[in-house]
C-alpha cells in the first residue's frame, strides 16, 4: 500500500478514536436547564448590572469579529496566493535560501504579519477593557504583555517549525505519520510545562497564605479525595479587576490557581465554592480530557493537511510544487485557520459541557446552592459578562455555561436536594 493509502487509514483510525474519547469523555447528559428557568434566573439579577454586561460586550463585539475576519482575509490572502510562498522565500534569502532559514524565518514572517494586521483590533480591545474599568494594566502593561506573547510564541514557533521541516525532509513520504505524531507528542508536553514555564512568563504565583480561608480549602480538597500540594494565587490584579480560577497542568504540574482579585472581591464561602468547582474539573481529570482530545486532534489535523495538500489546486494556487515545503507554509497556516472557525462551536460545545459537570460537583461538595447562585452573580457583575449572551454567539464561542444557567442549574439542584 502506499503512503497515501496508509494516511487514509491512519485519519479514518484518528477520527474514530477522536469520536470515541469524546464520546466517553465529554459528559453529554448535561444539556443546560430548562429555558423558562434560565428566564426567571435573569429577571432576578439586578437590572442595571445586566444593562452594563450587555453595553460592554457590544461595545466588544465588532472588534472582535473584524479580527476573526481580517485574520481569516490575511491567512487565506498569503496561503491561497503565491505571496506567502514569496515571503518565505525572502525572509529566507539573505541564508541563500537555506531551508532551516526558510522553514524558521519564513513562518515566523508568515505568523508575524498576520499577528500584525490584528494588532489594531487587539489594540482596540484593550482600549474599551480599559473605558469600561476592567482592565487595570494601561498600555505599558499591555505592550509588555503583547511583547512577552511574541516573544513565547516564537519559542515554541522555532521548535515546531523546525521539527516539522526537519522531519519533512528526512522523511519525505511518510512525515505525515512522524508529523502527527511529534505535534499530539507536542500538546502532550506543552500541557505538562506551560504552568510552570509560561504563565510564570505573565503573573507571579504565591502559595495561598495560611489562614481559615486555605485550611477549609485544604480540607474540602482532601474530602473530595483530590490532592492538593497547594492553592496558588496569582497577581491578576496587575491588569484586570475581572475575578477568575482555574486548574492547569498535568501530575506533577498540576495546580488550583485563583486570581488575587477573588480573594479580594468575594467571601470566603464563595471562593469555596469556585474552587470547588475547580476541583470538580481536578477530579475528573478534565485537563486530560482536554490534552488527550487536543492530541488526537492536532494528529489528525496533520494527516488531513498531507491528503488536502496533494491536491492540486491548492498547490497551484500557492504557486508550490509540494505541501511538505517551507514555502507552503503560508497555505497550512490558511487551511489550520479555516479549520480553527469551523470546529470553534463543537470545542465550545464541549467545554461547556465540561463546566456544566464541574459546577454540578460544586454544588454537590458545598451542599451550598445559595452561595453558588451568590458567586455566579459575583462572576458575572464583575466580568461584565452579559448572563444571557446572544444565542449564536453563545453557541459560536461560549466556553461556559451562561450565568443564567449557571444559576438555574443551581436553582435545580436546591430543589432537588430539598426534596
Ligand atoms: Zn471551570
Amino acid at each position: 500500500m502506499t503512503p497515501r493509502g496508509w494516511a487514509v487509514i491512519t485519519l479514518v483510525g484518528l477520527a474514530v478514536a477522536l469520536v470515541v474519547a469524546a464520546a466517553v469523555l465529554v459528559p453529554w447528559h448535561r444539556p443546560p436547564a430548562p429555558r423558562a428557568d434560565q428566564l426567571a434566573a435573569l429577571r432576578d439579577l439586578p437590572v442595571e448590572q445586566v444593562a452594563r454586561g450587555r453595553a460592554f460586550r457590544a461595545a466588544l463585539r465588532p472588534g472582535g469579529w473584524a479580527a476573526l475576519a481580517v485574520g481569516l482575509l490575511v491567512a487565506l490572502g498569503l496561503g491561497l496566493t503565491p505571496l506567502g510562498g514569496r515571503l518565505v522565500e525572502l525572509a529566507g534569502r539573505p541564508f541563500g535560501g537555506h531551508w532551516v532559514a526558510q522553514a524558521v524565518l519564513g513562518g515566523l514572517a508568515v505568523l508575524l504579519v498576520a499577528d500584525l494586521l490584528t494588532l489594531p483590533f487587539s489594540a482596540w480591545r484593550h482600549a474599551i477593557l480599559t473605558r469600561h474599568g476592567l482592565a487595570t494594566n494601561g498600555w505599558g502593561g499591555w505592550t509588555a504583555d503583547l511583547l512577552k506573547s511574541y516573544a513565547v510564541s516564537a519559542v515554541i514557533g522555532v521548535l515546531a517549525l523546525l521539527g516539522f521541516y526537519a522531519v519533512t525532509r528526512l522523511a519525505p513520504r511518510w512525515w505525515w505519520a512522524f508529523g502527527a505524531a511529534g505535534a499530539a507528542a507536542l500538546v502532550v508536553l506543552l500541557s505538562f510545562v506551560l504552568p510552570v514555564l509560561v504563565e510564570p512568563v505573565f503573573n507571579r504565583f504565591t502559595p495561598m497564605e495560611q489562614g481559615p480561608l486555605r485550611t477549609e480549602l485544604m480540607t474540602m480538597a482532601a474530602r473530595d479525595g483530590v490532592p492538593v500540594r497547594d492553592v496558588l494565587v496569582a497577581d491578576a490584579s496587575r491588569r484586570t479587576r475581572a475575578v477568575n480560577a482555574y486548574v492547569s497542568g498535568l501530575g506533577p504540574t498540576r495546580r488550583v490557581v485563583v486570581y488575587d482579585t477573588l480573594l479580594r472581591e468575594a467571601t470566603p464561602a464563595e471562593v469555596t465554592s469556585v474552587v470547588a468547582h475547580e476541583l470538580g474539573h481536578a477530579k475528573d481529570r478534565d485537563v486530560w480530557t482536554g490534552t488527550l482530545t487536543g492530541a488526537l486532534g492536532t494528529a489528525l489535523a496533520v494527516v488531513a493537511l498531507y491528503l488536502l495538500g496533494s491536491a492540486g489546486p491548492l498547490l497551484r494556487l500557492a504557486g508550490v510544487d509540494s505541501i511538505a515545503e517551507p514555502r507552503a507554509f503560508p497555505l497550512l497556516v490558511a487551511l489550520v485557520t479555516v479549520a480553527g472557525l469551523v470546529a470553534a462551536p463543537a470545542q465550545a460545545l464541549v467545554s461547556r459541557r465540561i463546566e456544566a459537570r464541574a459546577d454540578a460537583h460544586a454544588l454537590a461538595l458545598t451542599g451550598d446552592p445559595a452561595t453558588f447562585e451568590a458567586m455566579q452573580r459575583r462572576l458575572s457583575g464583575a466580568n461584565l459578562a452579559d448572563p444571557d449572551p446572544p444565542r449564536w454567539e453563545y453557541l459560536y464561542s461560549a466556553s461556559h455555561p451562561s450565568t443564567v444557567e449557571r444559576i438555574a442549574a443551581a436553582r435545580a439542584h436546591a430543589r432537588e436536594a430539598g426534596r
